[in-house]
This record gives C-alpha cells, structure tokens and sequence, in this order.
C-alpha cells in the first residue's frame, strides 16, 4: 500500500500490517507486563538503602484525580469532586515522601520533579505548596533541577497557577489532544480555545513559559486536517515541545472506552497519514521531531539533548531527565532504581491503608538482569536515536555482540519491508519508518511475544 496523502512528507511504502503489531512502548525494560510480586518492599527499602548519595535522582508524584473522565483516557485516575478527600490524599503523598526520606537517608540531588496524573492541578494550592515544600525539606535539590506539572487547561484557576510559579514550577504540560469542538464531544472532553488561551496567558503571567502540549491522534471522527489545526493554533499560541500519541483503544482494559463509538474511529491507514501529518507540520515550523512521538523547538532542551545523545526515556515517554534513579510517590507510580522497577499499590484504599500502616505501598516490580540491562541500554538507544551499534552496546558490557544473531534474523523481514537498515552490527530505522521503531526494538526484547491486547498498536 502507498500512502502519499496530503503531507509534504514523501510516501511510504511500508506494509500497515506493522502498524497493526502490539508493541510495548519501552518506557522501560524489561516492561511493565514483566513486573511481579517478586518485589515487594522490603527489596524496595534494600535498593533505597543501596543508593549512591552522589548521584542525581528524580521523583514522579501521581494524583490520581480528575473533575470529568475523557473517554480516551488510558491514565490512572478517578473523577472525585470531593475536595477533602483531594486533601487527604496530597497529606498522604507528604507521609510517603517522608518515608522515602527515611528509606534513602542520604539520597539527592533530586534533578528532576514531575506532577503527573490524572489531574496534579486538582490540589487545592497550599496542598499543592505544602507538599512540594515538603519534599524540597526532605531532598536536596540540584539549582537547575526540573520540576514539571501536567495541567488540565479547563480547570487551572489563577491562585494555582501562582502557587506553581512559587513552588518553583519550571515547565507544564498541557493536554491538547484535538482542538476540533466536534472530536472533543465525541471522546467527552469538551475544551474550548479559549480556556486553553486563557490558560496560556495565567502561566505567562506568572512566569511558567516552558510549555508542553500533548496532541492525540486515531480519535473518533478525526482527520489529517483536526491534527493540522490543532497543531496550528498551539505553535501560534507560544509552545516549545510536543508529543503526539496515538490513541489506544482497549475498551477490555479502560471499561470507559466502552463510551467511544468504535465505528467513528479511524483505521490504520488514516492513523499513519495523521501521525505523518503531525511530523509535517512540526517540521513546517522548523521543529525538530524527537525519537518516535515528540516534536520540540530547536532551542528546547529536549532538542539539544536529542542533538547531544543524552535523550533519555522514562515512564512519562522521552526525557531529558540523565538520573538513574526516578522515585515513584502516589497510588500505581512507578519507579526505576540501578537494581530494578518497582509499582506501588494502584488501588487507592489499599494504598492509602499501606501509608497509613507507615509501609512503603510497592506490590511488584522486577529485578534488572545483566541481559536485560544489555538489552536496555540497546533499545533505548534505538528508541532515542532511531540507531544502535548493537557490537559497541555488547562490548561495553561484557558480552559478545554474537548474542544478538537471532535478534538479527527476525530482523530481516522488517529490512526486506524498509523499517530498517543493517550493516554488521548497526541497525539503522529508516527515515520512513520513524513511527515503527518499536516494531524494530521488539526483535531486540528478549521479553515480547506479539499477544494482541497486551502492548498497544504500533501507530
Ligand atoms: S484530564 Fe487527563 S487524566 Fe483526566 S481523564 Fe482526561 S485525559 Fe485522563
């Protein structure tokens, strides 16, 4: 199938049976379905102890909340109007940041400090200012250090907005998704333009101007021409950074997907034209695409990293976050130490009761192997760059690059099909295939089986 569309982008010849493939996303490895009971927290309070105090960490803090439920939504969260429970919940994130103090006497400088969810910005402000006061009196902070907030641009009230430039919030991240008001309906988030302008304007106002947007394309009644305009009007609006998502749709998984009429949804060639479209369009602008998924201006530090070969990934998607360590803190956070990946409670009674117990709430993970840290660091690589030198990534450690000779052989078809070059040991995504380099990383995992259901589509 030739797909040409409306891009500027020149066409592409791959077969859509690749965009078809369940592949994980790689925001670790081993992945998420990897992760057992195997961990629990007392390796959890070993790997803390172990941490060394020189190196630099990072935190990602989840509040599992929102007003509304969009219907795409693949997040963890709940709607709660309740704000005294919203209150209970950021006094509990303070008694497990202490906890993790406790864990990891020594460790810091935190570099980075995401707010993620869900909906971080549902904190009342002084919960908000106390909790991350609470964690700058627990962890040193290194003077550069990040600290990122994703908003919601409906519901982001002035007095937050200046609680966040207080607490020293340096970049936000907006969910965008499409500016069409008919898409919007379809998938229950109804956001006019000028919430997001006005939201815009509060976070100038008080100096927040590192702005994030995230677009998703694949959603009911979308076309090539929503992902244009959405992408359109927030480059004028004054972002720096992109990312653009495809939408998964598991209704056996998130229930409330159920709500989407799976009929309006467009299919696999349509999905790869709007991803394409959204690549053209940043590039239009003179943006820099960034692995397979974000965008960013070239003076962005994403872009520089991207540039430098110090992109990295984590469990928010690309980052320019260099830590080893990422700290997770609130229900079903994840987080990476040099020993493994360990998950707190997702269920939000159970957590709280952990918390309450004075018990760090992790309920699995997984240990990191000498294969798999081999394998990591080759895929990571391929995911950052689009290209390994998987002899050089062997060699650095330890192993012979012959252990990847299988991985090459099931790598043919996908050379034969042009996702990718292979020269010796190098493998190479192609300039067409950037959108399928996932499908190229899993011939690299010794881990994935392709199983529908279990990883989402690769475009
Ligand atoms: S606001 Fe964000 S986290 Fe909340 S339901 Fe919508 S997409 Fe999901």
């Amino acid at each position: 199938l030739i797909l040409a569309g409306m891009n500027t982008l020149p066409p592409t010849s791959i077969p859509l049976a690749y965009a078809l493939e369940p592949v994980p996303r790689y925001t670790s490895y081993p992945t998420a379905a990897q992760f057992d009971a195997g961990i629990d927290e007392g390796v959890y309070r070993d790997w803390l102890a172990a941490l060394d105090p020189a190196a630099p960490l990072s935190f990602y803090v989840h509040v599992p909340y929102c007003r509304a439920l969009c219907w795409y939504c693949g997040c963890h969260t709940s709607v709660l109007n309740d704000d005294a429970r919203i209150a209970r919940y950021a006094r509990r994130l303070i008694r497990e940041a202490e906890m993790l103090a406790r864990a990891a006497p020594s460790a810091g400088p935190v570099a980075h400090l995401h707010f993620g969810g869900g909906t971080p910005t549902i904190l009342a402000p002084e919960d908000f200012a106390a909790l991350i006061g609470r964690i700058r009196d627990l962890f040193p902070f290194a003077p550069d250090a990040e600290i990122a907030v994703e908003i919601d641009p409906r519901t982001l009230e002035p007095a937050m907005a200046e609680a966040l430039a207080r607490a020293g919030v340096n970049r936000v991240s907006l969910g965008i998704q499409d500016m069409d008001p008919q898409v919007q309906k379809l998938v229950n988030r109804v956001q006019p333009l000028d919430d997001v302008v006005r939201t815009m304007d509060l976070l100038r106002n008080v100096g927040i101007t590192r702005v994030n947007a995230d677009f998703i394309y694949g959603l009911p009644m979308q076309s090539v021409a929503h992902v244009r305009n959405s992408i359109a009007t927030m480059l004028d609006l004054g972002i720096d950074r992109a990312a653009v998502f495809g939408y998964a749709h598991v209704p056996w998984f998130k229930k409330h997907q159920n709500a989407i009429d799976a009929d309006l949804l467009p299919g696999a060639g349509e999905r790869l034209e709007q991803a394409r479209a959204a690549q053209a369009a940043f590039a239009r602008a003179g943006w820099e695409a960034i692995g397979f998924d974000h965008y960013a201006h070239p003076d962005d530090a994403m872009a520089r990293a991207a540039r430098a070969g110090t992109l990295r990934r984590n469990f928010q998607g690309y980052t320019t976050d260099e830590a080893d360590t990422l700290i997770g803190i609130g229900a079903s956070s994840i987080g990476a130490l040099p020993q493994g990946y360990v998950q707190n409670e997702p269920h939000l009674g159970k957590w709280a009761q952990a918390i309450d117990a004075g018990h760090l709430p992790v309920v699995r993970g997984v240990a990191v192997s000498a294969d798999d840290r081999l394998r990591r660091a080759v895929i990571m690589q391929l995911m950052a760059a689009l290209e390994v030198d998987l002899e050089a990534i062997a060699r650095r450690h330890g192993a012979e690059p012959g252990i990847f000779a299988d991985a090459l052989v099931a790598l043919e078809p996908l050379v034969e099909d042009g996702l990718c070059r292979i020269e010796g040991y190098r493998v190479a995504v192609t300039p067409q295939a950037r959108f399928f380099v996932r499908n190229v990383a899993a011939r690299l995992d010794a881990w994935w089986r392709p199983s529908p259901g279990r990883h989402s589509l690769a475009v």
